[in-house]
């Protein structure tokens, strides 16, 4: 499993990576191959039910490894939206976008 000491807490068994290949979130290998496991696993944390709490820990809490992906976005863009508050902000609406989604696809099931 991978959480921060930050998410201790919030039920993490909640996590689809707790449910799912950990390793997706720390991808290794040749760049096409990450590439393609940082894309799924940024594609699960957008199903994930804490995506929101994830998010905000990841992106608020200094690390001294941040690596791995975590709320949606690998450690590349987390580094950018740190520096660019107009990228924290889109990232933070496509968010907010899927938790709405997720909610109605729950009522309808
Ligand atoms: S948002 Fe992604 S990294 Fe965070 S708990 Fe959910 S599945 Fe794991």
């Amino acid at each position: 499993m991978k959480f921060k000491d930050s998410l201790i807490g919030v039920d993490v068994s909640l996590a689809l990576c707790a449910q799912t290949e950990p390793d997706l979130y720390f991808p290794e290998g040749t760049a096409g191959s990450i590439t393609r496991q940082v894309l799924e696993a940024k594609k699960l944390c957008f199903e994930c039910p804490i995506l929101n709490l994830c998010f905000e820990s990841a992106i608020k809490t200094p690390m001294i490894e941040d690596w791995g992906v975590w709320g949606g976005t690998s450690r590349n863009e987390r580094t950018t939206m740190r520096r660019k508050p107009h990228v924290l902000k889109e990232h933070q609406k496509k968010i907010k976008e899927a938790e709405d989604a997720n909610r109605i696809e729950e009522k309808a099931a």
